[in-house]
């Protein structure tokens, strides 16, 4: 059972591996964006690590749902209410129980999926985080290490897309040749999810 301190390493275990990985993270969206992805994600992440540590938040759901207000309060880019939607809906999907056990996780996380796909309009297949969220929660199932799999798999396969949304969909045909910002940061969101479950 997944209790409230593996949601809490699992936010600052992707915290960590962001400031690892801003410097590419800006490189990627400085080909087909406006070169902020990183300092985004590390500013955003940077907040909910604080303030994770500050309020001690003591069920799961309550992780995520402090995380994703953090994120959306922080974060100025699109990313920031994408990533922010998709950790309350997960968290308010999980509920006020003290302990979830992988398959209330897996089912949450689709749910939080969802959201960030009905608020972003997005598909799979748009070059967007979608496209690395959505395989992931599906491959769930199977245990972490295939989501992990799963969403760098996905993350991977943006290069040859054609964006269809968020700036990037300005570029037109000029996106395609490029792997997508948003799905490699999500790739690292689930990498941390696989390596706090280790
Ligand atoms: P901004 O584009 O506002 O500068 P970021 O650079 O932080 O924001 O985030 C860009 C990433 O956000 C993209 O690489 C993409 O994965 C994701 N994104 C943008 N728009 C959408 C959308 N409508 N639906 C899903 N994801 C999106
Ligand atoms: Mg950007
Ligand atoms: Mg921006």
């Amino acid at each position: 059972m997944l209790d409230a301190d593996f949601f809490r390493r699992w936010m600052t275990a992707t915290a960590a591996s962001v400031d690892r990985e801003a410097d590419r993270l800006t490189a990627l969206d400085s080909a087909i964006g406006d070169a902020d992805h990183g300092s985004n994600m590390q500013r955003g992440f940077a907040a909910v690590r604080t303030t994770l540590a500050d309020e001690a938040p003591d069920t799961p759901g309550a992780v995520l749902m402090l995380s994703g207000r953090q994120l959306i309060s922080t974060v100025g880019g699109a990313s920031g209410p994408l990533y922010g939607t998709l950790l309350r809906r997960t968290g308010k999907a999980l509920g006020e129980a003290a302990e979830v056990g992988e398959e209330q996780l897996a089912e949450a996380l689709r749910a939080g999926v969802q959201g960030v796909m009905k608020l972003g309009g997005a598909a799979l297949g748009d070059k967007t985080m979608v496209d690395a969220l959505l395989p992931a929660v599906e491959a769930l199932g199977s245990g972490f290490g295939a989501a992990r799999e799963a969403a760098e798999k996905g993350a991977k396969d943006t290069v040859p897309l054609l964006a269809r949304k968020g700036r990037a969909s300005y570029l037109g045909e000029r996106s395609i040749g490029h792997q997508d910002p948003g799905a490699t940061s999500s790739a690292l969101l689930i990498a941390a999810l696989a390596e706090t479950a280790e």
